[in-house]
């Protein structure tokens, strides 16, 4: 199971659970993924913070966590955290 963050035509984010990336895509073209604030069906990912990093994102300033387990914003110098 994958638990996406959509976001809707009109700027709603929810979170919903998927078997898997193609049920997730499977039920985006059916138009079987629904807004529960608005009921729009044209839903797209929304960018989860922690998947994005390194890539000019616009989703806030917080560092991201080690994989070895330093503090967020300390160098451990080689962790994939710090290789975005
Ligand atoms: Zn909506």
């Amino acid at each position: 199971m994958i638990l996406y963050r959509l976001i809707c035509a009109e700027k709603h984010t929810f979170d919903q659970w998927f078997d898997n990336m193609a049920d997730y895509d499977l039920k985006r073209d059916q138009q079987a993924i629904v807004c529960p604030e608005c009921g729009d069906t044209h839903i797209s990912k929304a960018l989860m913070a922690p998947s994005l990093t390194g890539s000019g994102g616009t989703v806030g300033r917080s560092e991201p966590a080690h994989a070895c387990g330093a503090e967020p914003g300390a160098g451990c110098g080689g962790c994939p955290a710090m290789m975005g």
